[in-house]
């Protein structure tokens, strides 16, 4: 078997990984370079292996720089699943459709400049519609399930408490008799979050490939950074500025509505300001992330689930509006009031962002703060490093806002908690590959990994390919004998007995419900969702039969 990393191997952007094993080709993610104009360039060559010769995919999750490029490979003759968790699938949709909305606008921009210089035209990366062909192809699996993907592939995904959805990807690849394990952290989140649960500790792998985005520092906690939040918005609404804060319409946005309904439920003393702030999520999307929460409601943490049980509504208070249409955004910056704006791209180097820098940033009253990992080359590192002026949509704006960067809301580990994830495996897997992080945070961990626990890391600084055979045979069986299987059966066949009593009554119950004053929509979900449940308990029933059961009785 080979690994070759073809993405996020020189910089933290463009994920992706091939795997050649004896009979198979496929790939961990497929995303955006995103930063530099050479970074970006990468996007249009060639995509180093034949689309139509990959049998299947895994994404870890839906952030661009790990889905981005899905739409060039569908378009390049890809035809085999995409296996990513439900709600990978269904913001990677969102993401991919907005990333091929901007393609096609910045595309419409060059092309009308160029036919003013007698330039030649370009195409689009790939347009909305090449995104949403995609799709079709996402094939979902829950967490902790183990799932075959052929007879000889078996893949569990692992929350990884990153993003919604995000997942740690085991791999459990057969070729010939051997059994080799492969482990892929994708992008690892942080403990004690809000809504996520904590990243699954893995004990063991042969081969593991690891992101190190924050493998050279440390940051604040997410206490921290939420005091700095609040602290930062009243000063600047103190001197009638306006708070623009670069972030995706889903991700670490919900966090901050988060912290921001948390203050103003808890701060008296502060009310009385606060309540003069409006809050704008900018979005195209017009994304009511909370109907995505409540889809996927078995993403989250217990104490979210119990809120969304409740029928909390999560994310939602009265100075929250979400601005859909292009007009209500331009009516932003017209609006004088203190405000906080949150828009994409959460990098500053794209999208809706772009026009509220051009517009507060060279204004001393403003505050601009950031809340996630800036890759080099992006408007967004340029920024936070400190520039004096810089270039947003072509013209030169001043730096006079005031800057800051809160770390502790990043949905990356930093350096102790990546090395305390590492720790969690028993023994070094034979080989650790070090990608997705800055040469500089790379090396820094690697020399980190060697100190602290004696591992030693392969750093991947270029495209490259790596052999990953070995001798040793190791058995597939270790992860599905933990407890006897029979024995499970038959409790399982009792409970399942149990459940076909209260889903009698339950189906007869959702058939009787008639109400003028209750809406239609929401009784037929009931009734469709509970004749989904009793088909996955006929389904259920039916794989375990009672021969299965007999068998071990009579034994
Ligand atoms: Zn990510």
């Amino acid at each position: 078997m080979k690994v070759k990393f073809l993405g996020a191997a020189i910089s933290v952007t463009g994920s992706c990984h091939l795997i050649t094993t004896d009979k198979y080709k496929f790939l961990l993610d497929c995303g955006l370079f995103q930063g530099s104009e050479a970074l970006e360039e990468l996007n249009y060559q060639d995509l180093g292996f034949k689309p139509s010769e990959i049998d299947f995919m895994i994404l870890s999750h839906a952030h661009v720089d790990h889905c981005g490029r899905i739409p060039l490979l569908v378009k390049q003759g890809f035809r085999g699943p995409i296996y990513c968790t439900g709600a990978t699938a269904e913001i990677a949709d969102i993401m991919l459709q907005d990333s091929g909305n901007i393609h096609e606008m910045e595309a419409a921009w060059s092309n009308k400049r160029s036919r003013r210089s007698g330039l030649p035209q370009v195409n689009p990366l790939y347009t909305q519609e090449d995104a949403a062909a995609c799709a079709g192809y996402f094939n979902p699996v829950s967490y902790g399930q183990l799932f075959e993907i052929n007879s000889d592939i078996t893949l569990k995904l692992n929350e990884a408490g990153h993003i919604l959805g995000a997942a740690i990807i085991e791999l459990w690849i057969k070729e010939g008799k051997k059994v080799t394990k492969l482990v892929y952290s994708g992008d690892i989140g942080v403990e004690n979050q809000r809504m996520l649960n904590d990243p699954t500790i893995i004990e063991q792998a042969d081969y593991l490939i690891m992101e190190t985005t924050y493998g050279d520092r440390t940051h604040e906690t997410h206490a921290e950074s939420a005091k700095r939040f609040i602290d930062i918005i009243l000063k600047t609404a103190s001197r009638e500025g306006t708070v623009v804060v670069p972030s995706f319409a889903l991700g670490r946005t919900q966090d901050l509505i988060h912290e921001l309904e948390l203050f103003y439920e808890n701060h008296e003393k502060y009310k009385h300001e606060l309540d003069k702030i409006m809050v704008y999520i900018d979005s195209p999307l017009g994304i009511n992330a909370t109907e995505i929460f409540r889809r996927n409601a078995e993403y989250f943490n217990q104490e979210t689930r119990a809120r969304i049980l409740k029928g909390d509504d999560l994310l939602n208070f009265k100075n929250l509006k979400f601005t859909k249409s292009a007009e209500e955004s331009k009516l932003l910056n017209y609006n004088k009031a203190p405000k906080i704006i949150i828009a994409s791209s959460g990098m500053a180097d794209a999208g809706r962002v772009q026009h509220h820098l051009k517009h507060y940033l060279w204004k001393p009253k403003s505050s601009i703060i950031f809340v996630g990992y800036q890759a080099e080359g992006t408007l967004g590192r340029s920024i936070i490093s400190g520039a004096k002026y810089v270039r947003i949509l072509r013209e030169r704006i001043l730096v006079n806002a005031e800057i800051y960067f809160l770390e502790g809301f990043s949905a990356h580990a930093d350096k102790n908690y990546l090395l305390e994830w590492l720790s969690g495996f028993k023994e070094s897997p034979r080989k650790i590959f070090l990608v997705h992080g800055e040469e500089e945070s790379k090396k820094t961990f690697a020399n980190t990994v060697k100190n602290i626990l004696g591992y030693d890391c392969t750093v991947v600084e270029e495209v490259s390919e790596y052999s990953l055979d070995y001798e040793e045979k190791v058995s597939i069986d270790d992860i599905k004998n933990r407890v006897d299987a029979k024995e499970q059966l038959i409790k399982i066949k009792h409970n399942l007995e149990n459940i076909h009593d209260e889903l009698d009554t339950l189906l007869s119950d959702t058939n009787l419900m008639v109400n003028e004053t209750f809406p239609q929509k929401k009784i037929t979900d009931i009734s469709n969702l509970t004749s989904d449940l009793e088909k996955t308990y006929l389904k259920l029933n039916s794989i375990i039969t009672e021969k299965d059961v007999q068998e071990k009785e009579s034994k």
